[in-house]
């Protein structure tokens, strides 16, 4: 039985090695993408006579590819924060559809351009809980960006508060293309990326679900998710009313 034993955590380490040598290429992919375009335009503004217009473009371009590998970048020193018990919380008084208004003005133009519809579901009188609001506004801001992403045009995304007892429940619905059952226990691994093509298309790492689980698993809260292939999926979180400050992994 011993000898059983020893061969499954062989295998699961060969697995772990595995998915960890596919992420570091894959972040060297991405990592690289960036340099490439902002190299190409760099030579171009020093090499030709162009218009102030161009230029403008030219800078622009350069300046948006800098802010994604910055994104990147923060996103790793997050994964290694998590990992190592040291992410930083700062706790606030916070109202949750005060998060969801500003969450919602970020994601706006991209379910515009998509034709996706959100819908907000929230108790007039919801509870001020004390979490880290920056923190927070993430969260919903990556499961909007990550619904309205895996949604086809006319689709429709929720969010749903409900006030529990013990705590604020928030669900993230979407009629998407969903997520299989084998993918769902995977999904907030830190090297998992359930397809890895659409995902490299739509220019993501993979880590944005790992790093939301870290953000509400450390202040005493917890995430799950439900989804069916071709329905949607709904990413659930749920946080403490009252935190007491030792609920946080560790605190600024
Ligand atoms: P990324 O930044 O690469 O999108 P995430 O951790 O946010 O990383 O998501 C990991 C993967 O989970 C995505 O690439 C996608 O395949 C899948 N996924 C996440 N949210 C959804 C959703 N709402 N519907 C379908 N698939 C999803």
């Amino acid at each position: 039985r011993s000898n059983d034993y020893l061969q499954n955590a062989n295998k699961k380490l060969k697995e772990l090695d595995r998915l960890k040598n596919d992420f570091v290429s894959m972040v060297s992919h991405e990592l690289k993408t960036p340099l490439t375009a902002m190299k190409t335009s760099s030579e171009f503004l020093r090499e030709s006579e162009c218009s102030r217009e161009i230029k403008e473009e030219m800078l622009d371009l350069i300046i948006r590819n800098i802010d994604r590998q910055a994104r990147m970048v923060d996103d790793l020193l997050d994964i290694s924060r998590i990992e190592s018990g040291k992410m930083k919380f700062i706790p606030e008084d916070v109202n949750i559809k005060e998060i969801i208004e500003i969450a919602l003005h970020n994601v706006q133009k991209y379910a515009n351009d998509k034709s996706i519809k959100i819908m907000v579901n929230c108790p007039e009188d919801v509870p001020v809980i004390r979490t880290d609001k920056d923190k927070l506004i993430r969260v919903f801001v990556n499961l909007l960006t990550n619904a309205i992403k895996f949604t086809p045009e006319e689709g429709e995304v929720s969010i749903i508060v409900e006030d529990h007892d013990n705590h604020l429940q928030t669900s993230i619905k979407d009629n998407g293309i969903g997520i299989s059952r084998e993918k769902r226990d995977k999904i907030f691994d830190k090297f998992y990326q359930v397809d890895s093509t659409a995902t490299r298309k739509a220019g993501g790492t993979g880590l944005g679900l790992a790093i939301i689980k870290g953000i509400i698993d450390g202040q005493g809260g917890n995430i799950y998710l439900e989804s069916e292939t071709g329905k949607g999926s709904t990413f659930t979180f749920r946080l403490p009313k009252e935190l007491k400050e030792d609920d946080f992994t560790e605190i600024e």
